[in-house]
């Protein structure tokens, strides 16, 4: 019997895909070789990264609309520099909601102006701000639509009439949004999509070609967008891996129906942290809670040797929280069963029973 796994990233993955990437890293396609010992530019690889790239833009409901998928290396880290590398030409807007948003604004710094629109960075990130205005004369906003590490989660996204940025590493695939909004998404594989190793980017090409710098090739969208996302030796089999997650998805009803077992998880967990009385959430407003990463902590520390072995002693595993701020987080991705989130429940309200 397989550990609940509410590791926050890299995180569980479906047991049917680890099957079949298994099987693929012995005898791929039938070929009698490993899917990681042949060439990238044979036409079951080139298959491989057409299907990854189609069925990212499928799900998100963006092919026809002018946007294309790349899988490229670097992590969502490398987009931090990429995305003001070959779109920040004076000033751009950035809303800071966690650690993650910090860090991409720190890297945007080296290529222009940046205007923090709002932060919450004074109250530990807990909750996403409201109301602030984003400057008609920025050559794009960028925001973080969940916060892996705070645990909250942009609920509602601003109306903005210049190019709109989001790292959507730890939520994408999770809920059904109006994706046009968008005009570049990106996320790291390593929660929703596969094992650590690449990055989905999806662009709307009409926004490139803007800035007056010259991009160094491996920093260029264009560049890789022109060959097909195969500029150079792409992440072989992370980018596999996340064509079987996506096929996974697929054939369990698409984004649309993993978003209702998703908010079936958030609201059975976070209504046990809300009743029990041992137990509080760490996210001021409960309208920003994450339905990916739930975080909280006990009421009385005393208690925390008995639920940690409980915990343990239930198969559970990856809850502690992240050292920026402490307790526990339960990260409840699309490969998640419902039954794991029923199993921590239960600890939960036994660890109330014994008093
Ligand atoms: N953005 C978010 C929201 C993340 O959760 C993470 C990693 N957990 C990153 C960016 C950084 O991703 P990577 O480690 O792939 O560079």
């Amino acid at each position: 019997m397989k550990k609940h796994n509410f590791s926050a990233g890299p995180c569980i993955l479906p047991q049917s895909v680890l099957k079949k990437a298994s099987d693929a890293v012995l005898n791929f396609n039938n070929l009698d070789l490993s899917l990681i010992e042949i060439s990238h530019r044979s036409k079951d690889f080139v298959d491989v990264m057409e299907n990854a790239r189609a069925l990212s833009l499928e799900h998100l409901g963006l092919q026809n609309k002018g946007y294309k998928a790349l899988f490229l290396q670097g992590g969502a880290s490398l987009e931090f520099l990429m995305v003001a590398y070959n779109l920040l030409e004076k000033k751009a807007a950035y809303l800071n909601t966690g650690t993650w948003s910090d860090k991409a604004i720190k890297e945007a710094k080296l290529m222009g102006e940046i205007d923090v629109v709002a932060s919450s960075k004074e109250q530990n990130f807990n909750f996403i701000p409201k109301n602030y205005k984003i400057p008609a004369d920025a050559d794009y906003f960028h925001c973080t639509s969940n916060n892996t590490i705070f645990g909250t989660q942009m609920h509602k996204f601003p109306e903005t009439a210049v190019p709109f940025i989001c790292d959507m590493s730890s939520d994408i695939f999770s809920r059904q949004l109006d994706f046009s909004k968008f005009d570049l998404i990106y996320a790291g594989a390593q929660k929703n999509m596969g094992p650590a190793g690449t990055t989905l980017v999806i662009i709307k090409e009409e926004i490139l070609g803007k800035v007056s710098r010259t991009i160094p090739s491996m920093l260029d969208y264009k560049v890789h967008l022109s060959k097909d996302s195969m500029f150079n030796t792409p992440a072989v089999f992370p980018i596999y891996v996340s064509m079987l997650t996506l096929q996974w998805l697929k054939d369990l009803g698409g984004v649309s129906e993993i978003e209702k077992v998703n908010n079936v998880k958030a609201a059975l967990l976070y209504n046990e942290i809300d009743r029990n009385d041992l137990f509080k959430g760490f996210v001021t407003n409960a309208e920003d809670r994450s339905k990916m990463n739930a975080t909280f902590t006990l009421t009385a520390e005393n208690r925390k040797e008995a639920f940690d072995l409980m915990c343990k002693d239930a198969g559970i595993n990856g809850l502690n929280g992240h050292r920026s701020v402490g307790g526990y987080r339960a990260s409840m991705y699309n490969a998640l069963p419902l039954e794991s989130v029923q199993v921590l429940v239960d600890v939960m309200k036994e660890l109330e029973r014994k008093g």
